[in-house]
C-alpha cells in the first residue's frame, strides 16, 4: 500500500488543489471535516507529510505525532465534544477499512458509541 503524494488526495487537500472545510492548518498538520461524517462531529487529522498509515510510524514521526494528539485534543474542546466524550480513531490497512492511503485520526463526537467497533 505505497501511494505517490503527486496522486494522494489528502497530499492534494494539503497543497490546497482540493478544497477543504479546514478546522485547523499549521506547518505540520491539517484538520478539516469529513465530506462523509459518521457522527455529528467527525474531523480528520493529518499530516502534511505524506505517511500512508499508522503501520509506517517511526520514533522520528514524534513531533509530528504529538502535534496531531494536541490538535485533535484543541477540536475536541473547541467543538464541545470534549466534555461529554469522543473518539479517536486510525484505520490502517484494508481489514481495518482504511480507504484513504495517507494516515489521519478521525475525531468523532457529538452521539453515543458503542464498542467492540464492528
Ligand atoms: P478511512 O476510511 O479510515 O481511510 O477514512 C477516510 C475518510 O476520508 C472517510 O471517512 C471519508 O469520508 C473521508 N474523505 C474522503 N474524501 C474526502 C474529501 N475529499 N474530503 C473530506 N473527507 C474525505
Amino acid at each position: 500500500m505505497t501511494t505517490d503524494s503527486r496522486n494522494c488526495l489528502f497530499c492534494r487537500i494539503g497543497r490546497g488543489e482540493i478544497p477543504a472545510d479546514f478546522s485547523h492548518q499549521d506547518d505540520l498538520v491539517l484538520a478539516f471535516r469529513d465530506i462523509n461524517p459518521k457522527a455529528p462531529t467527525h474531523l480528520l487529522i493529518i499530516p502534511r507529510k505524506h505517511i500512508d498509515s499508522a503501520a509506517d510510524l517511526a520514533e522520528t514521526d514524534a513531533q509530528m505525532l504529538g502535534r496531531m494528539f494536541a490538535v485533535a485534543a484543541k477540536l475536541a474542546r473547541e467543538t464541545g465534544i470534549a466534555e461529554r466524550g469522543f473518539r479517536l480513531v486510525s484505520n490502517s490497512g484494508t481489514a481495518a477499512g482504511q480507504s484513504v492511503d495517507h494516515l489521519h485520526f478521525h475525531l468523532l463526537g457529538g452521539r453515543s458509541m458503542s464498542w467492540p467497533p464492528g
